[in-house]
């Protein structure tokens, strides 16, 4: 009889298993029996452990919280998350976004910060960054720039040439890559960077009043980033580092929080604000539009199982609860199709059926069947029925959340608005929020980058491009990487790609 408090092993229908150590043999020295369904079962399995990793963004690590609404910011939302003294519990993952799943945490690249928030109106996702701004403002741009951060079909390798090709090539991307290239271009923890919507959201409130509004997750630990020397050392040491250390800190009591703000821009000011507010590669100002506390979001419980809570974790863009809506923001208006569609493709149709994804709020869908459907559907399968099945609530959701657009179908940049120029923003941080010391490691940065293997047309517009931004930096730049370009030690050019540095000099 088997003892009560043991765990004996079981196949995967749960039937006791003989052993955990040893194959069905004909003797001990003959042949593997294709009748060991187990030892099949744990090969078969095995081979499909991974799913495919997100194409951005495959690098990351979560946890769960809660977020508490400390002050009343009802007067622009009737979202039920948003109200006076709710709390909501959620799901967090942050990331790096070019490199695949077992790459450094530490390197300089913006960090992805989603938000699943299980309201009791249906989940709600922020899926935003660490940076307020983007590289670019169309989603028709955006796999060419991915593809451009990540590997040469060639050698399979990342190419800073390629890098310095699309971002010399989309001066949209100036004000993103002045940031990135700063000190923030590497948090030393998740704990220690904050999170921005970047995209420009529509509040509703309860009389039906719109306000324009960007989310700031303000980080309580405080900003603090790692140079370039010390992100590079702590790639040698630990590849895992930002994970190691959010995972350590929740387990040990220390629990991350960061306080929410957002900016809100009154409806009508929009069409004739300075900036465009929808342009993903600006901010609003704090001088303009200052920031308006909401509450605070807490992180205090870990992941037991990273695959099923966190890797197959699905945030979305386009889950937006009564009281929030998109914006003309074009890059928003891509992705509220494109993750829902990377989800299906990457976890399979019915991923919102997991337990990480799956609301709080009870769903009455008419989706049904699909591979691994796991919720029961029941009759009637169609609507309109007569059949006692669900029907929308038109009187209490009335109509979407929208703005006025009309004009003809067109494939055009945005209307420019009176300051809308790329160089305009990333200049103001150059002089403006960045002091010598800071300004002084961004040109070290560049002048670093810019050494690994970018090839000489790109070089001459890499040096116009920061000129563009800012004269001076321009100049530093430019005078920084001819001084050491030419060095006889390959070493001495800072982190030169040895083979193209080689090339070079035969050519
Ligand atoms: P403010 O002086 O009001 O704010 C400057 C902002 O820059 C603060 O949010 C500050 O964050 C942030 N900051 C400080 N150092 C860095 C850095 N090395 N890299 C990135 N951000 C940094 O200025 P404005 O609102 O008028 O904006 C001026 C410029 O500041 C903008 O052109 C933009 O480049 C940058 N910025 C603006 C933000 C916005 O939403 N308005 C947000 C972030 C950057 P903190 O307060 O946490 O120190």
């Amino acid at each position: 009889m088997t003892d009560p408090t043991s765990h004996p092993t079981t196949t995967d229908a749960g039937i006791p298993v003989e052993s955990d150590e040893h194959s069905l043999t004909v003797g001990p020295d003959g042949p593997i029996l294709l009748q060991d369904a187990y030892l099949i079962e744990q090969m078969a399995q095995f081979n499909r452990e991974r799913i495919p990793e997100r194409q951005p963004h495959a690098k990351g690590s979560g946890a769960f919280g809660h977020f508490e609404v400390t002050a009343d910011v009802s007067r622009y939302t009737k979202a039920a998350l948003f109200q006076p003294g709710v709390r909501t519990d959620l799901v967090t993952r942050f990331s790096t976004v070019a490199g695949e799943r077992g790459s450094p945490d530490t390197w300089r690249d913006p960090r992805g910060f989603a938000v699943k928030f299980y309201t009791s109106e249906g989940n709600y996702d922020m899926v935003g960054n660490n940076t307020p701004v983007f590289f670019i403002k169309d989603p028709m741009k955006f796999q060419h720039f991915i593809r451009s951060q990540k590997r040469r079909a060639d050698n399979n390798l990342r190419d800073h040439d390629m890098q310095w090709d699309f971002w010399t090539l989309s001066p949209e991307s100036a004000h993103q890559v002045t940031w990135l290239m700063g000190d923030r271009g590497i948090p030393r923890t998740w704990r220690h960077m904050n999170g921005y919507s970047s995209h420009t959201y529509l509040w509703i409130n309860a009389a039906g009043e719109r306000s324009w509004v960007k989310y700031h997750f303000k980080t309580d630990q405080g900003i603090e980033c790692f140079t370039q020397d010390e992100a590079d050392q702590m790639v040698a040491v630990d590849t895992d580092y930002h994970t190691r250390d959010l995972f350590e800190h929740i387990r040990d009591g220390e629990f991350p929080s960061w306080t929410l703000y957002v900016q809100i821009m009154p409806y009508e000011d929009a069409a004739a604000y300075r900036f465009n507010p929808f342009d993903l590669t600006k901010v609003w100002p704090h001088g303009d539009y200052p920031l308006v506390e909401v509450g605070r979001m807490t992180l205090d419980r870990n992941p037991t199982d990273n695959h099923a809570e966190i890797e197959q974790a699905a945030f979305q863009p386009n889950n937006l609860v009564p009281g929030i809506g998109p914006s003309p923001d074009r890059m928003l208006l891509g992705r509220l199709f494109a993750y829902a569609d990377a989800h299906r493709a990457r976890i399979g149709a019915n991923y919102q059926q997991l337990p990480v994804n799956a609301p709080i709020a009870p769903v009455r869908t008419y989706s049904k069947d699909g591979a691994m459907a796991y919720r029961k559907t029941t009759d009637p399968v169609y609507a309109p029925n007569s059949k006692g099945g669900p029907s929308a609530d038109v009187a209490a959701h009335g109509s979407p959340p929208s703005w006025h657009a009309d004009g003809e179908i067109t494939r055009t940049a945005y209307v420019s608005h009176a300051e809308d120029d790329d160089w305009g923003q990333p200049g103001t941080m150059v002089r403006e929020v960045l002091d010598d010391d800071a300004r002084g490691r961004l040109v070290d940065n560049v002048v670093g980058h810019l050494l690994n293997g970018v090839t000489e047309d790109v070089l001459k517009r890499a040096f116009q491009y920061w000129r563009n931004i800012d004269p001076g930096i321009g100049t530093r730049i430019e005078d920084g990487v001819r001084a050491k370009q030419h060095e006889k030690d390959p070493k001495a050019a800072q982190q030169a790609n040895p083979a193209r540095t080689t090339m070079q000099q035969k050519a």
